[in-house]
């Protein structure tokens, strides 16, 4: 799903937004605030990352200092692996509303270095930061950078953010993460941009009593992490862009099957919810392995599927990659399951159109989103026996012609 619903992106995707408008199923926030006045200046080519390992801290009760408080700082922990495509002695990545309290290069062609780095400037209109090295890297050199920052839970539904449920009269803190099209940079500063790809492994220290989700399966069990904490490490995805990065820390239930062709699947919502859904949990698992065929030229990249329900989601549905976001409003919402089913065959659909190819440049987002919905269309006939002739967008995006560039995820 494509959508804006931060106020910085009402400028970075006006001329898109209005195709968007056109389809009527994606919401724009004009409000003004400091955001409105983003100024986008495209990262320079002359660094590629790798790999990132992030390690963040997500604080939720009994430590809820950070929940609801958009001036607390959470802390989080980066270590870029980076090559350089050319010359430079300049790091920018793209950070918003993140503070940098040390950064440092710990490796450099695989020797051990110890350099602290210090030279650090923000452009804050543009949510860059750069930072200097004291000496060039040359073409081919690679290199690690850590960064130690600390970022903020946000209260709405971009970047990562509070979104708790209420059951009775118990309120569930939930926080989960949205960051297409470029939100990622709350999170950690990091290459905000679809055209470059890169592994990522994900760690994330959270209060005993919730689970945490990300776009692969755990590594392991938990580890204790000081008192009251557990530490969730994760196993390394392949190359993704980063709009597609996901984390979840919740205590919702959860329904779990494997496919026929061995992907784990698992429903996370209420139980209320989860106790009305087994018909549309058992066509979910139909859906993986019909794709699964109907696609078998691209091997699908991943043994495990999450969909877990959003309070406050920005849209119905969002494809992260091995962990789909889906709007509670309408997660197995019983009076309109044709609705349901709909948007879990798109969002799995962007499991390779758009998560395995993924258009270069926001501009391109018809790669994604139209041949999506167009294999959206057949799938549903071919499961369902419906024809979705009253859906335009499919018809409206074969006709927008536009030059499009993508970048593939290679093992
Ligand atoms: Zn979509």
């Amino acid at each position: 799903m494509l959508k804006c619903t931060c106020p910085l992106q009402t400028s970075t995707m006006l001329v898109f937004g209005g195709l968007l408008l056109l389809l009527g199923i994606f919401a724009f926030n004009s409000s003004a605030t400091d955001e409105d006045a983003l100024i986008i200046i495209p990262l320079p080519r002359a660094l590629q990352p790798t790999s990132y390992e992030l390690s963040v801290e997500v604080l939720l009760p009994p430590f809820d200092a950070g929940i609801g408080n958009v001036t607390f700082q959470n802390n989080g922990v980066v270590t870029i692996e980076l090559k350089a495509i050319e010359e430079t002695d300049k790091i920018v990545l793209n950070a918003a509303n993140i503070s940098i309290t040390r950064c440092r290069l710990v490796n450099i062609n695989g020797k051990d270095a110890s350099t602290e780095l210090t030279n650090i400037t923000y452009d804050v209109p543009s949510q860059l930061v750069t930072i200097m090295s004291p000496f060039k890297f040359a073409i081919n050199d690679t290199f690690q950078l850590a960064i130690d920052y600390s970022f903020v839970i946000r209260n709405d539904s971009c970047g990562m953010f509070n979104t708790p449920y209420q059951e009775g009269n118990v309120t569930h803190n939930v926080v989960q993460t949205d960051f297409e099209a470029i939100n990622a940079r709350r999170l950690v500063p990091c290459f905000d941009d679809p055209s470059f790809r890169s592994k990522w492994t994900v760690e994330v220290k959270a209060p005993i009593g919730y689970t945490v989700l990300s776009n692969t399966e755990k590594a392991s069990d938990p580890n204790p992490a000081g008192p009251g904490f557990t530490l969730t490490r994760f196993n390394p995805t392949p190359p993704i862009p980063s709009y597609l990065l996901a984390i979840a820390v919740h205590d919702y239930p959860y329904l779990e099957n494997v496919t026929s062709t061995g992907i784990l699947y698992r429903f996370y919502g209420q139980q209320s919810k989860l106790d009305v859904c087994s018909e549309a949990f058992e066509f979910t698992g139909r859906l993986i392995d019909h794709l699964i065929e109907r696609f078998k030229v691209v091997k699908f990249p991943s043994t495990k599927v999450d969909f877990i329900e959003t309070e406050r989601h920005p849209s119905g549905g969002m494809e992260n990659f091995g962990l789909i976001t889906l709007n509670a409003k309408i997660f197995c919402n019983v009076t309109d399951m044709p609705r349901f089913k709909n948007i879990i065959i798109h969002e799995l659909i962007h499991q390779w159109f758009g998560n395995i190819v993924t258009m270069k440049d926001w501009s391109n987002a018809i790669m994604n989103e139209g041949l999506t919905e167009y294999y959206t269309e057949l799938v549903v006939k071919e499961l369902l026996g419906l024809c979705l002739v009253g859906t335009p967008s499919y018809y409206l995006w074969k006709y927008v012609e536009i030059p499009l560039e993508a970048t593939y995820m290679t093992k």
